[in-house]
């Protein structure tokens, strides 16, 4: 069977990449997995303060082929592409998940893939520093409230 995302980001054209991507430690330790395109696209990793971003080049991720997707694999995708449209936030000392209703196709996705996705990620940010979560909260908790769909 057809992952779901292969159907719904073929249609999109990769909506969600065409916006500036949180990059942890541990996410640029991935991407450096990919050598060949990361040397490549390295120039559009920026530091604004302590963090790391992926910036875009012409209005869209450097890693985007707009026929074809993402153009690495998925050991080396950060984690806020792995989880799109689950989007977190700390609150209270424990991490909150959250629906980021800017994928036009979220009706789509199941309830299942949401639910094991997030517990995968509470894993995922083992390897995240509380700062880092710290910052990523903050950029999600500034989002419109209208963007966002509490689980
Ligand atoms: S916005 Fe949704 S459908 Fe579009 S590429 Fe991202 S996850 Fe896929
Ligand atoms: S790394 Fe891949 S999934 Fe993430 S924004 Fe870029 S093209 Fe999209």
């Amino acid at each position: 069977m057809k992952n779901i995302f292969e159907v719904i980001c073929k249609k999109c054209k990769g909506k969600c990449c065409k916006t500036v991507t949180f990059l942890s430690q541990d996410d640029l330790q991935r991407l450096k997995k990919c050598k060949d395109l990361f040397a490549q696209e390295k120039k559009f990793i920026h530091k604004k303060h302590s963090n790391y971003f992926l910036v875009l080049s012409d209005g869209k991720c450097p890693f985007l082929d707009l026929n074809s997707g993402c153009k690495l694999n998925k050991e080396c995708r950060p984690l806020e592409c792995l989880l799109f449209p689950i989007v977190f936030m700390s609150e209270n000392n424990s991490i909150k998940f959250l629906l980021n209703k800017k994928c036009p196709y979220l009706k789509e996705i199941s309830k299942k893939w949401v639910a094991k996705t997030s517990k995968w990620a509470e894993n995922r940010l083992k390897y995240w520093s509380r700062e880092e979560i710290d910052s990523f909260s903050k950029i999600i908790r500034d989002h419109p409230k209208s963007h966002l769909h509490v689980l």
